[in-house]
């Protein structure tokens, strides 16, 4: 095609790449941070409940049940709740319908990656706040002029957790934006800023059903925040697609937050295993950032991030490796099944020599 039909504006967007989906057997995924363990049954259950006439109408356009689930869970008014496609989609409305303000939306300078790219997408200037040597987060550090402010806590690729005083401390003294709270890893070891919902007007706190709850194929992501940033979100979603949530995803989303116990075991067994990861790295001389999520950010003193991913990836073995600056080092390693784990290292014993 030698005519020109795309706009500047998409000739000049630079959107994210995700980690690869390979349908290779045997493999064992490490890079993109899925629930190494199946949702609950009670999902595909219901799933299957939700199967048949009915998928001639549309779904119901505000997934009234699939909010009051979760308003239920959280022990919030479903006035304060927001569900979309996965949490991608709900960040999207976020920056969409609260960061555009014509002031620097600020994020730290190693973190989802998604965040620049919705900010291009949306025309959003961006300021990179950087994280500590050690990749925390320094509060006080953000406390500049701003559009909004968005982390995910834990902190992904690092793992790193805010501790809840640190972020009720921001908001103290950032009232006038939006603060946003991208909880994408938060059951696997931290507490929600969800508690901190009623005292700040301005905090929204964005979750998946992706990861803990091992829906990543269904998507389902929410927002919980005072009722006017919801009501934000949902002028966005009305102008945009309103009715987002699928018959099937709003069926298997209200299973997936009924069995409690399922949650529990496996965030329970996540959470032994990135244990069990993290000291078995350790041994091999690897430097690990403490982590909080259902991943470790880890280096080798003698081999690149770059050999090592190429390494395990000849024996089947896919982790994540990220080209950016200051953590071009490192892997991403998805915490999987112990069987999983024990694959892994076997095969960096054989690497590392
Ligand atoms: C995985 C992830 C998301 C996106 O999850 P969805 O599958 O779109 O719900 C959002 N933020 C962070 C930090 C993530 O790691």
């Amino acid at each position: 095609m030698t005519r020109r039909l795309w706009s500047d504006f998409v000739s000049e967007l630079e959107p994210y790449v995700p980690g690869e989906q390979p349908r290779v057997d045997n493999l064992v995924k490490l890079n993109t941070n899925e629930n190494p363990y199946g949702p609950s049954p009670q999902v595909a259950e219901a799933i299957k409940t939700e199967l048949g006439d009915e998928l001639r109408l549309y779904p119901p356009p505000n997934a009234d049940r699939l909010k009051q689930a979760i308003a239920d869970y959280h022990k919030v008014d479903v006035k304060q709740v927001f569900v979309g496609n996965g949490s991608d989609e709900v960040l999207a409305h976020a920056f969409n319908g609260l960061f555009r303000h014509g002031k620097p939306l600020l994020f730290p300078d190693i973190t989802y990656s998604f965040y620049p790219v919705y900010c291009g997408l949306y025309e959003i200037e961006e300021r990179k706040i950087p994280l500590t040597d050690d990749f925390e987060i320094t509060v006080d550090d953000y406390l500049v002029p701003n559009g909004g402010i968005i982390f995910p806590n834990p902190n992904a690729p690092t793992g790193r957790l805010l501790p809840l005083d640190s972020i009720a401390s921001l908001l103290r003294r950032n009232r006038d934006s939006v603060v946003c709270v991208d909880e994408a890893y938060i059951d696997f070891g931290g507490d929600s800023a969800i508690a901190l919902v009623e005292e700040f007007d301005n905090l929204l706190v964005i979750q998946t059903l992706s990861k803990s709850r091992s829906l990543a194929g269904l998507r389902l992501g929410f927002a919980i925040g005072h009722p006017e940033l919801i009501e934000a979100l949902e002028r966005i979603k009305n102008s945009f697609n309103s009715y987002p949530v699928s018959r099937l995803a709003i069926a298997g989303g209200v299973a997936a937050f009924a069995d409690e116990d399922y949650f529990q075991q496996t965030c329970e067994a996540v959470i032994a295993s990135r244990v069990t990861l993290v000291e078995a790295l350790e041994r091999l001389d690897f430097e690990v950032i403490p982590s909080a999520a259902n991943f470790a950010l880890a280096r080798h003193p003698d081999y690149s991030g770059e050999y090592l991913m190429s390494a395990l990836r000849e024996r089947n073995i896919i982790v994540r490796h990220f080209g950016a600056a200051r953590i071009e080092q490192f892997l991403r390693i998805t915490v999987g099944t112990p069987q999983q784990i024990a694959l892994l290292l076997a095969a960096l014993e054989e690497i590392i020599v």
